[in-house]
């Protein structure tokens, strides 16, 4: 007897931050609700972003005034909700003679900044003189330096993360969450939306499902994604790829986040302190080639070390310098003309009523606008599915890890063999999630062990993961879990520790063990530049 499909209110394609978002308002509102990848969760744009929960200061030049307004209150719920994860950064612009934004420019942008995050709970900006800025970060270029005005934003250090974490809880209120899943086909008939048939990537296996809306929220992938209707669209997509390079401590190297005119196209770029490292970039060039495996080139690399190294004459940072450098296609509307940064940060929600109602795509956005984007998009999947739904809970429904850390904190204190600086680690990943690995251990001693030197990684760090976290592949585990992929030395002197413990896990036979282990080598590798 043929099997009836399986029916939802919504599917959603991708698990992007939008996609997760998007997922968690969903079932939180009483859908019933599939998210589906066709890799890892967070494996797109998501994760090579700047990391930056920021109102864009910069959008201020584009007289981009709402978008300003709605990031800067984004920034403030996303604290709420997610305190561990998203954290105050302090920014300092330097402003030198002769620069394209000079000291006047940039005290009215410090103001209209500080006007339209009100009620909000981070200090305004600050103006400080030569000497002053001087004093504070003496590796500073002096040449020229006449002033710096400071603000505070916030950086979302693991983003892959606050993807997960918005997956956990989607997850909790009911959602199906499935990675490794591409969507193949979006059928329908009539005006409405008949089917959804994906692949498992890593089993090969075809499924077909009958959701009731779809909404695509693949990022650079929009167009083809949409390209898998029975209907020809117009390309929405035009995407510009942005760089980052990943560097330690170097001499004189700031005690705050810099954001920094570049010499060589008066283009605004970050120096950032993130995960005891510092995170360079971005570049922003059209970009229209495979979004499959993008690489910084080394044109990019040059720049964001060249520039650097302008600003903070002393680094002479070279190429050797960079543990690894990241890239990705910003998924913006598509527009043929006009300057890359000039190309609006504001999100579309497309509804595709000439091919069925119900299906929806999201267009641009930025990581810290997703929950308000998930809100208007759940807004109108009710009315096309003809429900009243409840009130949006996301802005003040905490997530998972952001309660009970101070409960985590003193169980893995007892911890055997745990170091201070592993206890940190814990939480900063997992948030009050981490309690969870001390009951672990409660329960199986052997767990206990450190499968490091320091102290920071026991085993059952990578059961919890294995068991909670919805990995299906060792990057997975490495990259977007336990982010210890992020590191300087990338993780490398874990990697077999950790897949011998998947594999027991998993039951993985040698073969697969040893694929696992190849693919997150030869991942790692494509990271590295020179
Ligand atoms: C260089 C750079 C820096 C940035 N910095 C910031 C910043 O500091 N702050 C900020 O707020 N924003 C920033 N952004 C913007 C932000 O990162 C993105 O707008 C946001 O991450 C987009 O999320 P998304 O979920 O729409 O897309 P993605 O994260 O790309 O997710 C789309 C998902 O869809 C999946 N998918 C694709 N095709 C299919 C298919 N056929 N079937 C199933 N799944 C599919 C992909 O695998 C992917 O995981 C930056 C962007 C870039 C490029």
């Amino acid at each position: 007897m043929a099997v009836e499909p399986r029916q939802y209110d919504l599917a959603v394609v991708g698990a992007g931050v939008n996609g997760a978002g998007i997922a968690r308002d969903a079932a939180l509102r009483g859908l019933s609700v599939i998210v589906l990848d066709q890799g890892d969760m967070c494996s797109g744009t998501s994760w090579i972003s700047s990391r930056l929960i920021h109102g864009g200061l910069r959008y201020l030049e584009y007289g981009e005034i709402p978008l300003v307004y709605e990031s800067l209150h984004e920034r403030r719920y996303l604290r709420r909700i997610a305190g561990h994860l998203v954290r105050p950064l302090r920014i300092c612009i330097p402003i030198y003679e002769g620069a394209r934004r000079g000291p006047w420019l940039i005290r009215i942008g410090m103001l209209a900044y500080d006007l339209l995050s009100w009620r909000k709970t981070l200090r305004h900006h600050k103006m400080l003189d030569r000497g002053e800025i001087i004093a504070r970060e003496p590796g500073l270029r002096r040449d020229g330096l006449r002033a710096a005005a400071c603000y505070y934003d916030a950086q979302v250090a693991y983003a892959e993360r606050l993807v997960l974490e918005n997956l956990l809880a989607a997850r909790s209120a009911g959602a199906e969450v499935l990675t490794y899943s591409q969507v193949t086909a979006i059928e329908h008939g009539e005006g409405r939306i008949t089917g959804l048939s994906y692949r498992d990537t890593l089993t090969g296996q075809q499924e077909t499902i009958q959701p009731r809306t779809i909404v695509n929220a693949s990022g650079p992938w929009v167009d083809e994604v949409l390209a898998t209707t029975a209907r020809k669209c117009k390309r929405f997509i035009g995407g510009t790829k942005g760089s980052h390079i990943v560097v330690s401590r170097f001499p004189g190297a700031p005690r705050e986040a810099f954001y920094v005119e570049a010499a060589a196209d008066g283009r605004p770029f970050f120096i950032l302190p993130w995960n005891d490292l510092y995170l360079i970039g971005t570049t922003d060039i059209r970009y229209k080639g495979d979004l499959a495996s993008i690489r910084a080139s080394r044109k990019e690399v040059d720049y964001l070390l060249d520039e650097t190294n302008r600003v903070f004459p002393d680094a002479q940072l070279a190429i050797a310098n960079v543990h690894y450098a990241y890239a990705g296609v910003r998924p913006l509307p598509h527009r043929e003309k006009g300057p890359e940064s000039a190309i609006t940060r504001k999100h579309i929600i497309k509804t595709h009523r000439r091919i069925a109602d119900g299906l929806f795509s999201i267009i641009g956005g930025k990581l810290t606008t997703y929950r308000n984007l998930a809100e208007q998009t759940v807004d109108k999947v009710g009315k096309a599915l003809g429900k009243k739904l409840p009130e949006c809970r996301t802005d003040d429904t905490i997530l998972p890890g952001a309660w009970g850390l101070d409960d985590a904190r003193d169980s893995l204190a007892g911890v055997n063999g745990l170091s201070d600086v592993g206890v940190e680690r814990l939480l900063r990943v997992y948030g009050g999630r981490a309690k969870a690995i001390a009951s672990l251990i409660a329960e199986r001693p052997d767990l206990a062990r450190c499968i490091d030197d320091h102290g920071k990684v026991p085993a059952a760090e990578i059961v919890f993961v294995l068991a909670e976290e919805l990995p299906r592949t060792l990057t997975d585990i490495v990259y977007r879990r336990m982010m210890i992929g992020l590191d300087a030395d990338q993780g490398r002197p874990l990697y077999n520790k950790i897949a011998a413990i998947a594999a027991q896990e998993f039951g993985w036979d040698d073969e697969r063990a040893a694929n696992e282990l190849r693919s997150l080598i030869e991942f790692s590798d494509s990271l590295r530049v020179g």
